[in-house]
């Protein structure tokens, strides 16, 4: 007899920005943030006020880690800035460097921050109501650019994994979202940020395959 893996429903409260029935929570927190901020002295001086606030908090699913199966959870941002840079998540790229991912816009206003590994950028507004497809190979993090919680739908392919690790190797994404002064937001050069070399890009790809073997 065949064991087939079982269909199950979710309930998604949007309001909460939390899926219920599903099997894993975590929170960041602003403390454990440190060192993804433009502003250092911003930073630290948040976080001696109050670095225990949940910055934002992610419940999935993780049914199995096979390539054809699909993680499905919910992430939610709180709103905030550091200086005038927007709340961000830490971001990463798929372990598995080609795995796309696909979010859906619950609640709130925010972006989809993307990077290729050679360097290029985009920018997708994430609102209500709108799908935003990550591309195998980007790079990717959410910054909540407005005044409430920024909650999305999320899923990917249950093998991708993430490595963290790619942003801080680089001293950063090339670009910073932060307030434009008119209630609006505007990205910005981040001049710390070094980039990959060819030889990075190419060991990248090298460690997608290994890791899908
Ligand atoms: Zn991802």
């Amino acid at each position: 007899m065949m064991m087939w893996s079982e269909p199950r429903r979710f309930e998604v409260d949007v309001d909460a920005g939390l899926m219920h029935g599903s099997g894993t929570r975590y929170q960041k927190r602003l403390q454990d943030l440190n060192g993804l901020y433009a502003d250092g002295a911003a930073f630290d001086a948040r976080l001696a006020s109050g670095g225990q606030e949940v910055v934002y908090d992610v419940t999935d699913f993780r049914p199995s880690s096979s390539a054809g199966d699909l993680i499905t959870g919910v992430t939610r941002m709180s709103p905030g800035k550091i200086g005038d840079e927007f709340y961000l998540t830490r971001g990463h790229v798929h372990a598995i460097l080609d795995r796309p991912e696909l979010y859906y816009g619950l609640k709130g206003k925010g972006l989809m921050l993307m990077e290729s590994p050679d360097g290029e950028t985009r920018i997708i507004e994430v609102l209500p109501n709108t799908a935003c497809y990550v591309a195998p190979h980007w790079i990717h993090r959410s910054v909540n650019v407005g005044d409430e919680d920024f909650v999305m739908l999320f899923c990917y392919p249950a093998d991708s994994g993430q490595d963290y690790g790619i942003i801080e190797r680089s001293q950063g994404m090339k670009l910073r979202i932060v307030d434009d002064g008119a209630g609006g937001w505007r990205s910005v050069e981040n001049p710390a940020y070094t980039g990959r070399s060819e030889a990075d890009v190419l060991a990248l790809l090298e460690r997608g395959k290994q890791v899908a073997a």
